[in-house]
């Protein structure tokens, strides 16, 4: 069976839709903070966060309780003395940079991660990194990004992350198409997707980042590549100019999301409908009952998104087609049109969409709509739950696998929990 949604007249409409531009006091976290989910995936990286005691207490709260009985990140502090410029910041860096890489033989890829401080006193992150490449390989590739705050949001961390490792990437070796994915997802998404894949005849197929640093994989112009996340700008760029190739579609959150995200990557690999439909058809309708069941309380209910983590779009289309929510306002930091094109062309007619943030003015129309549902940042939630609303932290959806069938579900149930507490305390 495939999937019959035709997406592409409707795309043309949505492309047109009035968006409200605010460029206002915003409320985000940095792009460090997806140093968080990327130690988890690179499993031999290490990420070297060049900041200050503000960025480190930043990594320490939102990381929580470390797991490994070794760290896979840590911040170099940049002390006063580098600030005034009486200490080389650059000796100081290679020097711990040295003592970390003999105390640590198992790392293989070294970020060293920018900050507000290192690019205050114009610390060249690019330049330190050829230099310790050229040091320490062939044993240790020294990459660098920034995931500095300022007119960021936190999922672009990711985003520098990936395009940081692009150029770096194995060439493809000859002309034969081939299937990449790209975006930091959980292993247990990408086993799911790899073995949908492989049902469909497709078993070769690449995620970028891949688990480990020597198996990234290649890229080239017979690459099609497929976001799994909606952040990915940088990346794209840096994958198109090595000649690969964007495959057009919604991200795979939901069961019918996951179904169009498949459907789309397995026909640009010329698979038949019928097998994408035979491969898909059984997960897909586990997926449609479960989000069913576990979302049905959000039937009818109002959400308000304010932009946080660029996952808002996507997720509104879930909300509103698979559990009949209606969507008050869509607030997305970013609006990428041609990334999103697909998804803006599944919303509902007349969807509030906003860009960017003028916080004040956001949280009035809020206040005003006093929506179900509110889905912000950390920094928003306190005061609108002391308002009454109630409030679902957008970052949480970053931390938690949430793509894929067998994850939609989970994904309505993280919604549908909140309200149900609700309603269970004023019982
Ligand atoms: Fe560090 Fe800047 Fe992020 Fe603050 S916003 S934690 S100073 S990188």
């Amino acid at each position: 069976m495939s999937v019959a949604l035709d997406i592409t007249p409707r795309h043309r409409e949505r492309c047109e839709t009035p968006v409200l531009r605010e460029r206002g006091q915003r409320e985000v976290f940095c792009g460090l903070t997806g140093v968080i989910w990327l130690h988890r995936k690179i499993q031999d990286a290490f990420f070297l966060i060049v900041g200050s005691r503000t960025c480190a207490h930043l990594m320490q709260s939102a990381a929580g309780v470390m797991i490994f009985a070794e760290p896979r990140f840590a911040t170099a502090i940049i002390e006063e003395k580098d600030l005034a410029g009486v200490a080389d910041a650059n000796e100081e860096l290679d020097k711990t940079v040295a003592r970390l890489l003999d105390r640590r033989p198992d790392i293989k890829l070294l970020f060293l991660v920018g900050s507000c401080p290192s690019e205050v006193i114009k610390l060249d992150l690019s330049r330190a990194a050829e230099r310790l490449s050229r040091r320490f390989s062939p044993s240790v590739r020294v990459l660098n990004y920034s995931g500095s705050g300022i007119e960021t949001t936190f999922t672009q961390g990711e985003d520098a992350c990936l395009a940081a490792l692009v150029p770096d990437l194995p060439p493809a070796l000859d002309d034969t198409p081939s299937l990449l994915v790209v975006g930091a997802l959980a292993d247990v998404v990408e086993d799911q997707f790899a073995r949908l894949f492989a049902d469909m005849g497709l078993g070769d197929v690449g995620f970028l980042p891949a688990r480990r640093a020597n198996d990234m994989p290649a890229a080239g112009p017979a690459t099609r590549f497929i976001l799994a996340q909606p952040f990915l700008s940088m990346t794209a760029r840096a994958l198109e100019e090595r000649g690969a190739r964007r495959v057009p579609a919604p991200y795979p959150l939901g069961a019918e999301g996951t179904t169009l995200w498949l459907e789309a990557a397995a026909t640009a690999m010329g698979v038949p409908a019928a097998d994408i439909g035979r491969a898909t058809a059984p997960a897909r309708a586990r997926a449609e009952l479960s989000v069913r069941r576990r979302g049905a309380s959000l039937a009818g209910k109002r959400l308000f998104f304010f932009p946080d983590s660029q996952l808002e779009i996507p997720l509104a289309r879930f909300l509103s087609r698979e559990l009949g929510a209606d969507l008050v306002e869509v607030g997305t930091p970013f609006l990428h049109r041609s990334h999103l094109a697909e998804e803006m062309a599944l919303l509902p007619d007349g969807a509030a969409l906003s860009e960017g943030q003028d916080v004040d003015r956001q949280l009035d129309r809020c206040l005003a709509a006093r929506p179900d549902i509110v889905v912000c940042g950390l920094g928003l939630a306190n005061p609108l739950e002391a308002a009454g609303m109630t409030t679902k932290w957008s970052i949480e959806l970053m931390f938690t696998p949430i793509q894929g069938y067998d994850q939609a579900g989970d994904l309505a149930e993280l919604f549908a929990r909140p309200l149900d507490r609700k309603t269970r305390l004023k019982v």
